[in-house]
This record gives C-alpha cells, sequence and structure tokens, in this order.
C-alpha cells in the first residue's frame, strides 16, 4: 500500500493500527542487535584451523625466517603473495601489519598530520586547514578519524557507479583537500561497486594538493554473496598510469575473512609511501605479529584458498540478505515510504526512509526492544541533513532473530512514516 496517496482518514486508521502493532512489538519484550557489522559464530568457526596454526614446531617461514623472533617489518612474504592478487597490489608494495586496517588508517592519517606525506610542503596541519572529501552515506568509523584528528569533513554524494566524480573533480581544485575515503567494492553501507570508469576519473584527476591521497579501504574486495562479482579496475597501476603513483594507499585485512579481532591488516601503495609508512612505523615497534601471519599463510596460502574459503562466507551471509529483501518487500515494498539496496557483496543494506523519520525509526526500534545503528552514523559528524539513512547489518544474528528484528523494523518505518504523513 503506498502511504504517500492515502487520505487523511485513512492515514488515521493505519495509524491506529499501526500502533495497536507496535504494542504488541513491545510486548514481546525483544533483545535484537543489527548494528554492527560482526561475523556470525558460524562464520567464525570456519577459521576454527586457525587456532591450531603454526603448530608446535612449526614456525619457519618460507625463507627460513624464525616467525617468533623480531623483525621483517614489511610482513612475511608468503602472506603478501597470497593477498596480493585480491588487493591488486603486487608483493613487494605490500605491507602486512597489525590486526586492524582501521588502525592502519589511523596510523597514515596521524602520520600525514605529524609529519606530512611524500609530495607535501609540509605536515597537514601547517598548510593551514584540510578537508577529506566523504562519499556519503559512508562507514562512520572513517569519520571518527577525521573528526579526532581535526580534518574537516566534505561530504559528496554516492550515486550506483560510485561517488559523484563531478563533485570530486570540482572540489579536489582546492588545495585543503588532502583526500578521498573510499570503500571500492560494496561500499558500507551501500554496497555499490566503483566503475572502471569512476575509478579511472579517481586516478586521473588532477588535484590541487601535491599530497593527495584517495584512502582505498578495499574491506569487502572478496566478500561476494554470489557468482560473477564486479572486478573494480586496478586503481594502483591507473593512477601510475596517470602520472599519480603516490595518490593511493591500499587498505585491507583479514578480519571478515578469518577471525575478526585477530586477523592481519594490509597497507599497499607505490614504493615511496610504502618507505614513508616503514619508516614511522618502525618507531613504534621491531616489527608485526608473524607467527599470526604464518598460521594466516597456511591456512590461505594463495588467492585460490582465499576464494574458497569466502564462498564458504557467503554460503551463510547469503539467505541473510536474502532474507532482508524478503522482509522488507513484503512489508515496505510499493509503500512508498522506504528504499534500500540490494548488494552483490560485503556486509551491510543500506535503507532509506522518508526523509525527518530515521531518528524516529531507531528511537521507536530501540523501545522495541531492538538496536539499530544510530541515525545518521553514515554520515559525518552524525548528522544526516535529511535524516533518512538508516544501515543495516545482516551478518551476526541468527535467522530467527534477524526475521524477528526486520519485521519489527519494517512496521516502525512505517509507523514513522504514518505519523510524519500526519504532522
Ligand atoms: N573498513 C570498512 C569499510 C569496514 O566496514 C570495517 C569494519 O566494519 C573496517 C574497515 C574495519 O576493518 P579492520 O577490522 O581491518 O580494522
Amino acid at each position: 500500500m503506498d502511504l504517500t496517496t492515502l487520505t487523511h482518514t485513512e492515514l488515521s486508521e493505519r495509524l491506529t493500527a499501526l500502533r495497536e502493532e507496535y504494542a504488541g512489538l513491545q510486548d514481546r519484550g525483544l533483545n535484537l542487535d543489527l548494528t554492527r557489522g560482526k561475523p556470525s559464530a558460524g562464520q567464525l568457526e570456519l577459521s576454527r584451523p586457525l587456532l591450531g596454526l603454526p603448530g608446535e614446531g612449526g614456525h619457519t617461514a618460507q625463507d627460513g625466517t624464525d616467525t617468533r623472533n623480531y623483525g621483517g617489518l614489511q610482513g612475511l612474504p608468503e602472506l603478501r603473495a597470497a593477498f596480493s592478487e585480491a588487493l591488486q597490489v603486487p608483493v613487494e608494495q605490500l605491507v602486512a601489519f597489525g590486526n586492524s586496517s582501521l588502525e592502519l588508517m589511523y596510523e597514515a592519517m596521524v602520520d600525514a598530520v605529524l609529519f606530512g606525506l611524500p609530495g607535501g610542503s609540509a605536515p597537514w596541519p601547517r598548510q593551514g586547514r584540510t578537508a577529506m572529501l566523504c562519499p556519503v552515506p559512508g562507514y562512520d568509523r572513517h569519520f571518527a578519524v577525521c573528526e579526532k584528528l581535526g580534518i574537516d569533513m566534505i561530504p559528496v554524494a554516492m550515486t550506483a557507479d560510485g561517488p559523484d566524480m563531478d563533485e570530486v573533480e570540482r572540489w579536489v581544485t582546492e588545495e585543503r583537500v588532502k583526500g578521498i575515503w573510499c570503500v571500492p567494492r560494496y561500499s558500507n553501507p551501500t554496497g555499490v561497486v566503483y566503475t572502471p570508469e569512476t575509478v579511472r576519473r579517481l586516478a586521473a584527476m588532477e588535484t590541487a594538493a601535491g599530497d593527495f591521497r584517495v584512502f582505498w579501504d578495499n574491506a569487502y574486495a572478496v566478500h561476494h554473496l554470489g557468482e560473477g562479482a564486479p572486478q573494480p579496475a586496478d586503481i594502483l597501476s591507473l593512477s601510475a598510469e596517470h602520472g599519480h603513483p603516490d595518490r593511493v594507499f591500499v587498505f585491507g585485512s583479514t578480519s571478515k575473512i578469518t577471525m575478526a579481532g585477530s586477523g592481519v591488516a594490509f597497507f599497499g601503495s607505490s614504493h615511496a609511501n610504502v618507505s614513508w609508512l616503514l619508516g614511522h612505523l618502525s618507531r613504534r615497534t621491531i616489527g608485526p605479529d608473524k607467527v599470526n601471519q604464518l598460521r594466516h599463510a597456511r591456512f590461505l596460502p594463495d588467492a585460490e584458498a582465499v576464494r574458497a574459503h569466502m564462498e564458504r562466507h557467503a554460503e551463510l551471509l547469503r539467505p541473510r540478505f536474502e532474507l532482508v529483501h524478503t522482509i522488507l518487500d513484503k512489508r515496505l515494498g510499493g509503500s512508498g515510504v522506504a528504499s534500500w539496496t540490494r548488494p552483490r557483496g560485503g556486509y551491510f543494506v543500506s535503507l532509506d526512509v522518508l526523509g525527518g523519520c530515521a531518528a524516529r525509526v531507531v528511537g521507536l526500534a530501540e523501545e522495541a526492544g531492538i538496536a539499530l545503528t544510530p541515525a545518521g552514523a553514515t554520515f559525518p559528524y552524525g548528522k544526516d541533513p535529511q535524516d533518512r539513512n538508516i544501515r543495516i547489518a545482516p551478518s551476526y544474528p541468527g535467522l530467527d532473530e534477524l526475521r524477528d528484528a526486520l519485521e519489527g523494523l519494517a512496521l516502525c518505518v512505517e509507523l514513522a512514516a504514518t505519523e510524519r504523513l500526519l504532522a
């Protein structure tokens, strides 16, 4: 039923019915969580063999390195080789470090702020106010890094092809614009895959800032839900071809491949940028946890092993994403007050509700025991100017819990919209 075409009387009747239904929902005393995109326990089980690796006496890497000792700042070559294809970074330009790519993004930005970047005249703050372009809706933790470091954020619209490149090309003519956050494949939260043309334009555009960087957060590089995954263009090579070899910082991790808290993170870039980062990391540590890297390399020895493993994740994730679409279609399809994305991979669905309703939906859901990511979280400073966007993370709950949570959410969307249309 298209709520936007109902008369005042029809809407009032609908509101009464929805309020009754909502009271019933509250009475159920639910305690459900659709907030963070965490792997489910079943997904973590897929990597159980890691817990027995590298095994007693199995601590020697292919090149003879005793992984128990200090050193090897750039990370184990065999692990870098296994992830080179997925991240589209040559092995010698790839760093394996720590357990969190977000930490590496933070590190890179802190180093840009404290020390400056190759191609830059000075540390960022000494060049005046600096800003990052933020495709919206986007990933709240990217925005939190900027906010923490005093870097301004400029929202740019996300389209079905990636960030609106006309807008991006206009902004980068300003010298204060130092970079852009990108999640190129299965963006968080929309699931958008950047088209080859978007990637080409990011690689080719002229920027006023000599130290401009694309923060290419390829968190979901291999996280497909089905066959025929679109392969984005190789931004590192393209940037070099267009005369901007230092433009791109590639990030990735095994957080949603093996164990979210005990994986391995990666950084890939030009030789100059890799030396720059390693120079800073070398002051922080004598080397990363190579035993963890070795057990990852034993568990996932090459790109083919990564692909096969990700197919097993997809088997667990697919039904959850299908359930999201089934329930939203059933309850909100044709309602005129909601639209949502249908990603082919990644961890999220982006739901747009009637303007001015997202915070109300999240509040209603919370009062009914369904935790949602706070409204506005997908925008810089937590402020969604249209109060429309809600991020759904279906990976973690079991299917029954997910069904309850989504049916409750859909009811809240309809209730909030009806209230709004009557206001
Ligand atoms: N980047 C994106 C786009 C994410 O969605 C997430 C987690 O949800 C991360 C990075 C975090 O990655 P890591 O666990 O490697 O720090």
